[in-house]
């Protein structure tokens, strides 16, 4: 099976992507973003609805990378190791602010969704994170402790009520957080595109940039047609950044993720597997994901080792990960396979880099960024607009770091792959 974009069941289940024109000629702006994801959707919509002249130039079309591929869950925090007093020990006072807007992140996409009546059969039914070993309840544990002395209410369920609401037995219990949910990602990013276009920002689509340099002392993004110049430029290009900027390229790991989604399956199994139709992250080195899609199909995935037949591959191994985790549903034929991209960095961070005199770039939502780039968007609106001081911004700022031995460094998911199985193996006791 080859890979296309449209494979992926959003595809099946969502509006048609927006019509807009490609970049010709050209363009003045304030802000011009480059990339057509959540992030930089999110940031041209705030940047518009504060009055900015913003330009959003896309290579494909807006969802193209991984806001049009994920899982469409959305978590409000970050990764499994990065609690808030993790994310304080590494970056101070401004870890305190990224975890503050991390932990609002959910009810901001919620609440975003419904001011823009965005149709993405957007559900906040909570996100549980079930503890696949004791220790790892411990942390989970922990983390509620400190999402309280920020201000945050998670609830820890104990082993039985975990069962319950997964419709699985064998977690030791599990992090529930009401602010979660799920969404159809395609749907939402479509919406977003609309929403910002509306509120006067101008959208390009088809249109690469090949080159950022400068013209008369200002930022100017090239494509093959076109250019913009603008006072400032974002690159929003995650995982698909590459040619655009090595440095930025080299401060990230491309990590390549399967998903699939089964045939849709009877009601009597939606009314005991999740049946409050909460999105399920397990803390396992190899994360198990599951979610219900709005048309009744489990939706589960992850990483597959390099090679030929990977599409046939995930789907075997996806079918066989759900069937063990739900005897019930038997054998289901997987209907849908896809894969996308996402950024990830070595301590599982965001960053925000300064790439030039003007130009900066966001990335590095390891896997967690539908509400986060959703928030990030909003924050460098703000930043950008002048109503938010640097020194408030909740990440720091600052020059690209590249990955030391970049070349081989992204051979890493290949070996963590075999050797994070391992461990879930040895933790738990079973074959998955
Ligand atoms: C399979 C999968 C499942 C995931 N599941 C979840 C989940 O359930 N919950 C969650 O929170 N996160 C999830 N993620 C992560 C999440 O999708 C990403 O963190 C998020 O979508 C990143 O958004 P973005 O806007 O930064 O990047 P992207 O969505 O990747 O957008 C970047 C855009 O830039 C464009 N671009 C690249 N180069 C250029 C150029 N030269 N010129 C112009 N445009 C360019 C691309 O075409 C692309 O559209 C998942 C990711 C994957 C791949």
């Amino acid at each position: 099976m080859r890979e296309t974009f449209t494979q992926s069941l959003w595809s099946a289940l969502s509006p048609p992507a927006p019509e807009f024109a490609t970049l010709a000629g050209d363009v003045s702006a304030d802000v011009a973003v480059i990339g057509g994801g959540l992030l930089g959707l999110s940031t041209a919509l705030h940047l518009a609805e504060q009055g900015c002249r913003t330009v959003l130039i896309e290579a494909a079309e807006t969802g193209f990378g991984a806001s049009g591929r994920n899982t469409g869950f959305v978590v409000p925090s970050l990764r499994t190791g990065l609690g808030p007093s993790d994310v304080r020990a590494l970056v101070g006072e401004t870890g305190d602010r990224l975890m503050a807007l991390v932990g609002a992140s959910g009810n901001l996409v919620f609440d975003l969704i419904a001011r823009l009546g965005i149709d993405c059969s957007a559900e906040q039914t909570g996100w549980m994170q079930p503890a696949h070993t004791a220790a790892m309840l411990d942390v989970l544990r922990q983390r509620q402790l400190d999402w309280h002395a920020l201000g945050r209410t998670v609830e820890i369920l104990d082993a039985a009520e975990t069962a319950a609401r997964i419709g699985a037995a064998g977690y030791h219990g599990a992090l529930f957080d009401p602010t979660g949910g799920q969404i159809n990602p395609l749907a939402y990013v479509r919406g977003l595109a609309r929403a910002a276009q509306a509120a006067g920002a101008a959208l390009y689509v088809r249109s690469p940039v090949v080159g950022i340099g400068t013209q008369h002392g200002r930022p100017v993004a090239r494509t093959a047609h076109g250019q913009v110049t603008a006072d400032r430029i974002l690159l929003a290009t995650n995982a698909l950044v590459d040619g655009l900027s090595p440095s930025v390229a080299r401060s990230i790991i491309p990590v390549r993720v399967f998903q699939i989604a089964t045939e849709p399956l009877p009601a009597e199994l939606r009314r005991t597997i999740l049946p409050q139709r909460t999105p399920v992250a397990d803390t396992r080195h190899h994360t198990f994901a599951v979610r219900w899609s709005p048309d009744g199909r489990l939706i589960t995935g992850g990483l597959v080792l390099p090679g030929p037949g990977r599409f046939e591959r995930a789907t075997t191994i996806f079918r066989r990960r759900l069937a063990r985790m739900f005897p019930a549903i038997g054998a289901p034929a997987a209907d849908y396979v896809w894969t996308g991209v996402i950024a990830a960095t070595t301590d599982a961070m965001p960053r925000f880099m300064s790439v030039a005199p003007g130009v900066d770039a966001a990335i590095g939502c390891n896997g967690r960024g539908v509400a986060l780039t959703t928030a990030l968007g909003r924050e460098i609106a703000a930043l950008y607009a002048g109503r938010l001081e640097p020194a408030a911004f909740p990440l720091p700022h600052g020059a690209p770091i590249g990955i030391p031995a970049h070349g081989i460094a992204q051979l890493g998911p290949m070996l963590w792959l075999p050797w994070s199985n391992l461990r879930d193996r040895i933790d738990s006791g079973r074959v998955l």
